[in-house]
């Protein structure tokens, strides 16, 4: 046993954070504070500026960099984090799971919790102690390019999905050598963007923050999700970073959280050379920590900074203390002072990519898929097929098919997996995940149609191709500018060949959306088209008379043309992950049922923005002169292969005070001959509110399994207290008085049966 009492196990975390921190120079406690990426200089961060931990590492960089903690003069183990965000994004061969949005589609907290686990399993053997995961910003504006790493548009949903994640990410506890720190992010009101542009000033009030924006969080807070990570963006002038309110009022008063706290990538840098409201690092560096900001991520700057604000009377020494102990306090919990949590290869080989986590993967994928439309029963194809012992699909008699495979996205395996996966550009050691371990809509439908059936390929279009930006490969800060996206034009001669493959076919299954070019950070979008020769060659394709079943394999909602609204099938399937293709080709082969459900709702065009369903009353009339506001499809939304009927809304009960529940009572009924998994839904709305507030919002939701013919009644209970608006003083009070309880299959009105009832003062 050492007699220093930091590394005495023994001794309780408090006393050893304490004595800790009482060894630690000045320097030792400001390099504490600070994450750097470790592609950096790696020896320098750690041997001079004493950084506490780093992200962005490679195998062999983590290898490294324990290496020379071991040389430090207190031995302070490193974090290690990571941008983990569905599967382990950047370890070849890891199970990349479909992305947020799209493991949202399955309104599924339980298969959130599942898949969160599975990734820390593979995480933690590689030596990484924390994902930056999960997002619980609210989608807005849909030209946001990061819509699909959220959870979609509805805070509710957004928060029990989240606070799932959050459990299977630190599992038993953080002293379980399975369990890494989650993060919520981006803290708070990031994606309410100008124009869906990253970063934008957020005009955003308090009380719409308190209302929408920070309930989620709240709820993840509660959880005991170990840290947050803090937007970019400024809100009222001020940047998150250094906002108080946000930070000392909200996050650690009134919900007392007791968390770690992270910036975003440079958020204190930014505030110096990009927002320009600090005049240098020295100021920048005081503001950050007074705010209370506990680990500084990539603001190499920040050390000089920090030093030079304590030097000049900005800061004083113990204005660091409270951050510095709450790092060292995770360290001590995750056990790192004892067992570093090494790479360990044979935990590599046990964990990452097994067959199990495979399986987990085939079905979020599965559940991540929304079928939109199915004119005339089209789907499943043929009928409807059974599978063989190996999966494959046995065709019932009804003759062999013929399936033209067409569209750029059709065998496109990045496009697969989407952003935070490898290839999609932030990891500068692995170029793309192994093509082996992905199936894409093409290699599922070889797979898993007939032996027997005749499946062609065409691409049909290009969808887009890249150009330096004019201003420039980099941005002030060195990090490198995207290119800018030029859309491809229409190919003729490649339309050609995908309409006589489609002339030939019984289905013309027709795979298009967006690209890695068009998604994520710095890569927000004027439009939400299809681009490139993609419309084109649904217009051909529809042109032909044939079934055509679009599949849109798209990272957020897109603008979509007649001819794939009105066409026989329609099926948005986000960015499925590494099972993807094969989930599809099953859905369309009728070898399982779908089951999503839209966390987000389509526009029918980019001007309609924004189209959440959850909007304020009060406007004046409901539509635009030249559009209608209605959505293309709404939130909710999504079809199963039978038809379910909701009957016989009750309440027990229609006079409630605020400190009882809602408690109602219906019957869904399936109408069709195959099994359907269905998602209730019920909504409230506040007959009449002291302050405007939204027409309906989600409070709760089930799923019920239906066998053909089957009929069950479905309970629906929902706390009184639940039932509150944000007052003008920003308190969340239930107001007496009417309200309507709106059960249905989706956020629409004509899919909604609705019973009145009121809350009195007692
Ligand atoms: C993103 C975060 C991410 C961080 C580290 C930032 O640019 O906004 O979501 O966790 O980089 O990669």
């Amino acid at each position: 046993m050492s007699h220093l009492a930091y590394l005495d196990p023994t001794r309780s975390i408090d006393d050893r954070v304490a004595d800790l921190l009482s060894r630690m120079a000045l320097e030792e406690k400001v390099g504490q504070m600070m994450q750097l990426d470790a592609s950096g200089d790696l020896d320098g961060a750690v041997l001079h500026q004493h950084i506490g931990s780093i992200l962005h590492t490679s195998p062999e960089r983590i290898i490294r960099a324990q290496e020379l903690t071991a040389q430090t003069r207190l031995r302070i183990p490193l974090l290690v984090g990571e941008d983990c965000i569905h599967g382990h994004s950047f370890w070849e061969g890891a199970t990349i799971f479909p992305t947020q949005l799209g493991m949202a589609a399955s309104w599924d907290p339980d298969l959130l919790e599942r898949v969160a686990r599975a990734t820390a399993v593979e995480v933690a053997a590689t030596g990484v102690h924390w994902t930056f995961s999960p997002v619980v910003c609210i989608a807005r504006d849909l030209r946001w390019g990061r819509v699909g790493e959220t959870f979609g548009e509805d805070p509710y949903l957004i928060g029990e999905l989240a606070s799932a994640m959050v459990r299977g990410y630190q599992g038993k506890g953080l002293s379980d050598e399975t369990a890494i720190l989650a993060t919520a992010k981006h803290f708070a009101g990031y994606s309410e963007t100008q124009g869906g542009r990253d970063a934008s000033e957020a005009d955003i009030s308090r009380r719409k923050l308190r209302s929408w924006f920070l309930p989620p969080f709240e709820r993840v807070a509660r959880e005991g999700c170990r840290t947050f990570m803090l937007g970019y963006q400024t809100i009222d002038g001020v940047p998150v970073t250094v906002n108080d309110w946000l930070l000392t009022d909200v996050l650690r008063g009134e919900w007392g959280y007791t968390g770690t706290l992270i910036t975003d990538w440079d958020n204190v840098g930014r505030m110096v050379w990009e927002q320009r409201l600090q005049p240098d690092y020295a100021h920048a560096a005081a503001a950050a920590v007074k705010a209370g900001n506990d680990l500084v991520m990539t603001t190499p700057r920040f050390f000089d900074g920090a030093l030079e604000a304590i030097r000049t009377g900005l800061l004083e020494e113990q204005d660091l203390d409270a951050a510095v102990a709450r790092i060292l306090r995770l360290k001590f919990e995750l056990g790192l002072f004892e067992n570093p949590r090494r790479p360990d290869s044979a935990r590599i080989q046990a964990a990452i990519g097994t067959v199990e986590h495979t399986e987990l993967n085939l079905e979020a994928a599965r559940r991540s898929i929304v079928l939109l439309r199915n004119q005339n029963n089209t789907l499943p194809l043929a009928g409807g097929l059974t599978a063989d012992a190996t999966g494959r699909g046995i065709d019932a008699g009804t003759g062999r098919r013929r399936i033209a495979v067409v569209g750029p996205l059709a065998d496109d395996a990045q496009t697969h997996l989407g952003d935070w996966a490898g290839g999609s550009g932030q990891a500068s050691w692995l170029h793309r995940q192994p093509r082996e371990l992905i199936t894409t809509v093409l290699d599922g439908l070889r797979a898993h149609a007939p032996t027997d059936w005749t499946i062609t390929y065409a691409q049909g279009a290009d969808i887009l191709g890249l150009a330096e930006d004019p201003e420039g490969a980099f941005f002030p800060d060195g990090q490198p500018r995207p290119p800018v996206v030029v859309a491809s034009s229409p190919d003729e001669k490649m339309i050609a060949d995908a309409v006589a493959d489609a002339e030939r076919a019984d289905y013309i299954v027709a795979v298009v959306g967006d690209r890695i070019e068009l998604v994520g950070e710095t890569r927000s979008t004027a439009t939400l088209d299809l681009l490139g020769g993609q419309v084109a060659l649904l217009d051909a394709l529809a042109s032909t008379g044939k079934p055509v079943i679009v599949i849109l394999l798209a990272s957020k909602p897109l603008v979509l043309p007649a001819s794939a609204l009105e066409a026989a099938g329609l099926i948005w399937a986000a960015n499925p992950g590494m099972q993807g293709g094969r989930a599809i080709a099953e859905l369309l082969l009728g070898l399982i049922e779908p089951a999503g459900r839209l966390p987000i709702s389509f526009p029918r065009h980019v001007g309609q923005q924004p189209v959440y369903y959850n909007q304020i009353r009060g406007q004046h009339g409901n539509r635009y002169a030249d559009l209608t506001q209605v959505p293309a499809f709404s939130f909710g939304e999504g079809l199963s292969y039978a038809w379910v009927g909701y009957e016989a809304l009750t309440l027990d009960e229609d006079q409630l005070t605020a400190a009882s529940t809602l408690r109602a009572t219906l019957t869904v009924r399936n109408h069709g001959g195959r099994p359907v998994r269905e998602t209730v839904q019920a909504y409230i709305s506040d007959t009449v509110t002291s302050a405007s507030w939204a027409d309906q919002e989600l409070k709760t939701f089930t799923q019920v399994d239906l066998e053909p013919g089957e009929t069950r009644h479905v309970r629906i209970e929902i706390p009184a207290a639940e039932l509150t608006i944000v007052a003008p003083d920003g308190r969340r009070v239930v107001e007496p008085g009417e309200f309507e309880l709106r059960v249905g299959r989706s956020s629409r009105e004509q899919d909604q049966l609705r019973r009145g009832f009121t809350i009195s003062r007692e």
